[in-house]
């Protein structure tokens, strides 16, 4: 097998054991990150590392294990939904933290959406649905279509969100003349269509993407865009800032910068706090106010953690942005900071 550092011979088993996830490039990325000047950062988003047998960590580090209600469907915040329908994408993200399900089988996915719908039916207080997987687009629009056929009567739900990497793997899939239809339904019930878009960096952001952005847009789907922060792929203040300008650009609010998790065989992706937060701050310094719609985020087994700044007092200051427990939301708290920490439970110190 091809690696970045090296061409070794790995058996089946070897893989298995490591949860190595399997290779797969489309070759529209391919062609792409060859030709836009950023080869030797985006190579790394693709391509298998050695690093990958060695990287420490965890496969399940957000407990989205723990916050599957029924199967295929996670309620960890009251108002979201998190539903998974496929384990396969356009190719596959090096970084992913849900490694213990891509490229595999796994019993995490949906089997029965008729079983979801009955969940969040009885769940008023759950608002939008997010389907991600895997990536959804890589199902044909009918399969997405007969899904829809058991969200849409929910009339508590007021916007579906597609999370999907497609439009920097695979525009092309947004070619399809079905899609249209498609949002055109989700809206007509009420709904709000929104794409979630993983541009990770701006040389993702190809003419192709773009153009078809300003499609959808047009015909009434909103956008958000999610990123990683990515050793030796993004963690610079300058591509960040110009990503999140470009997505401004062409109509796709910067939404979440992630902190990588501690993931088996992918923390070795992961920027330590000081870094990401002096990162956080350039590309806030460098963009203007309507651009900088971004938060840097940590999705922990706690909930979602905004990380605001690295004080004078040496304590790394936090602020739930989500949590179950409602009151938690929007206090700020401070661990202190440790040195190469990456995480919050890098950070043993007393929490005030
Ligand atoms: S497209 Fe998303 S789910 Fe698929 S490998 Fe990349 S990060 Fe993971």
């Amino acid at each position: 097998m091809k690696f970045i550092e090296e061409t070794r011979v790995v058996s089946e088993g070897e893989l298995q054991i490591n949860n190595i996830t399997p290779y797969h490039v489309t070759k529209f990325y391919r062609e792409q990150i060859a030709k836009n000047g950023y080869y030797d950062q985006l190579k790394r988003i693709v391509e298998p590392s050695v690093e990958e047998f060695e990287s420490p960590g965890t496969l399940d580090t957000s407990g989205e294990h723990d916050n599957t209600v029924v199967p295929g469907l996670q309620h960890k915040y009251p108002q979201t939904g998190l539903l998974l329908v496929t384990e396969r994408c356009g190719s596959y993200c090096r970084y992913c933290f849900r490694k213990r399900i891509v490229g595999k089988t796994s019993d995490e996915i949906a089997p029965d959406f008729a079983q979801v719908a009955q969940y969040i039916a009885h769940h008023p207080e759950m608002t939008n649905v997010l389907i991600s997987g895997g990536d959804p687009l890589m199902l044909s629009t009918a399969k997405l279509d007969k899904i829809l056929d058991h969200l849409l009567p929910i009339n508590h739900l007021s916007s579906i969100r597609f999370g999907t990497k497609m439009l920097a793997y695979e525009p092309r899939r947004f070619e399809d003349s079905a899609l249209p239809a498609l949002f055109e339904r989700i809206q007509k019930s009420g709904k709000t269509p929104i794409i979630v878009t993983h541009f990770d960096h701006v040389g993702e952001i190809s003419s192709d993407a773009e153009q078809k952005v300003r499609t959808l847009r047009a015909q009434g789907v909103q956008f958000l865009n999610q990123a990683v922060l990515l050793a030796k792929v993004n963690d610079d203040p300058e591509i960040l800032a110009e990503t999140f300008a470009k997505c401004h650009e062409i109509g796709v609010r910067p939404y979440y910068l992630f902190q990588a998790r501690p993931v088996k065989g992918a923390s070795h992706f992961q920027v330590a706090l000081r870094r990401g937060i002096e990162i956080a701050r350039g590309i806030n310094q460098r963009l203007s106010g309507i651009e900088k719609t971004f938060k840097y985020i940590m999705s922990h087994y706690t909930g979602k953690i905004e990380i605001l700044d690295l004080g004078d007092d040496g304590r790394v200051y936090m602020r739930y942005h989500q949590n179950k427990v409602s009151e938690k939301i929007g206090r700020i708290f401070s661990r202190p900071h440790v040195e190469a920490a990456c995480w919050l439970d890098d950070l043993q110190g007393n929490e005030i």
